[in-house]
């Protein structure tokens, strides 16, 4: 890409202010040199100076509202994701604990307690695998 070319694309922004220093002066340099970059940008400075006199319409309060609302939903959502994680974390090493002790139960000596606990801890701990993983899916937490 030539410099010409590399500099065209930074006009726009250059007459919305938007260029940091360096890019600024590249641009600067660059239009004195080049008649045709230096016409383009007189003219976004010209459509420019135009849009920022032109009225800027103010949001409706029922707008504001709504937005505050949706937002601090969101936020409530991203919590309540958060602490379904941690939550299903703890109890998932909980119930992996209960299986644990069930197995061991059967290990020394089996008994119908020992096999049931140790089936309904897995049963459990699979429940809050896929719980833990709803969140991080994007799911919404209750
Ligand atoms: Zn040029």
């Amino acid at each position: 890409m030539t410099e010409h070319e590399s500099v065209r694309q930074l006009l726009a922004l250059s007459a919305a202010g938007l260029l940091d220093a360096g890019e600024e002066r590249l641009v600067r340099e660059h239009v004195g040199q080049c008649a045709q970059c230096a016409a383009n940008l007189d003219d976004y400075l010209a459509l420019s100076a135009g849009l920022s006199e032109l009225p800027a319409p103010h949001p409706s309060a029922d707008l504001v509202s709504r937005t505050a609302m949706l937002l601090a939903a969101e936020a409530d959502r991203r919590q309540g994701a958060v602490f379904a994680a941690v939550a299903s974390i703890f109890a998932l090493v909980f119930v992996l604990l209960l299986a644990a002790y069930g197995f061991a139960a059967i290990e020394s000596r089996p008994t119908i307690g020992g096999v049931v606990s140790a089936f309904a801890a897995l049963a459990i701990a699979g429940c809050g695998l896929l719980y833990a993983w709803r969140p991080a899916a994007g799911g919404i937490v209750d």
